[in-house]
């Protein structure tokens, strides 16, 4: 009996270290929903310990420095979701409108997304959205290697805590840095799956470019397709065969 409870604290220790606590919280939420300690589980329950160490992970960042993105920013942008999200999306960095309300593509790529997002059966509180550096770029330049390295971490937490089955990267930036190869171009990229740390990743045309380039909103309906079919999400969930309607 004692091991069993020992092995029980143990595991959920574990999770805690694995999601970046060094000290265990007072009242903490609910164990992991495959603890031996659970009853029941936290899935789908707002908040749980995922929405608590995206909370932390929130404070950690504060009122960021770290770079020179910081100097033009209104706000920081997290990224939003469920914690608990199967699929991850991950863009590049927030844009003006993102920028003023301090929520990742809301848009007019935005707008696309969430588009995609519910053609794909979903709705856009089901997945999480975040994006690889957390403060506008000037101009809606793409962010400069060192931007990048100053955040990357924190988009690499987010995947940790979130563990999502899929990962859909959007737009040549997110996708280069999450597989770490620079000289990867789209064309080379996209529709296929890559290898982020054990999760499935697969990167896609970023929304803005769909905006501008709407004939091939088809080859980015194609690639979520293969996201879906790894998920089993049912034909019927999805809401037809064609890009029509993103
Ligand atoms: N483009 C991005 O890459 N991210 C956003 O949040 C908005 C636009």
């Amino acid at each position: 009996m004692k091991t069993k409870i020992a092995k029980a604290i143990k595991s959920v220790l574990e999770f805690y270290r694995a999601l970046g606590f060094d000290m265990l919280p007072i009242n903490p939420p609910s164990p992991p929903f495959n603890s031996p300690l659970s009853k029941g589980g936290y899935r789908g329950v707002k908040g749980g310990i995922k929405g608590t160490a995206l909370t932390a992970l929130r404070e950690e960042i504060g009122d960021c420095k770290r770079c020179r993105l910081s100097e033009g920013r209104t706000n920081i942008v997290f990224g939003e979701g469920n914690p608990d999200a199967r699929i991850m999306f991950i863009g590049e960095g927030p844009g003006r409108e993102e920028d003023l309300q301090a929520r990742p593509f809301v848009g007019d790529a935005g707008m696309l997304l969430t588009r995609l997002i519910e053609k794909m059966g979903f709705k856009r509180e089901d997945v999480y959205i975040a994006n690889i550096v957390k403060c506008r770029p000037p101009m809606n330049r793409d962010p400069e290697r060192d931007e990048i390295e100053s955040c990357r971490g924190f988009v690499e937490r987010q995947v940790e805590i979130i563990s999502p089955e899929v990962i859909i990267s959007l737009g040549r930036i997110s996708a280069q840095t999450l597989i770490g190869n620079v000289a990867l171009k789209m064309t080379a990229l996209r529709g296929n799956f890559f290898d982020y740390k054990g999760i499935p990743l697969m990167p896609t045309f970023h929304p803005a470019y769909l905006l501008r380039n709407p004939k091939d909103k088809w080859l980015t309906w194609s690639d979520v397709q293969k996201v879906l079919e790894k998920l089993h999400v049912s034909v019927k969930q999805r809401k037809g065969k064609s890009a029509k309607g993103i």
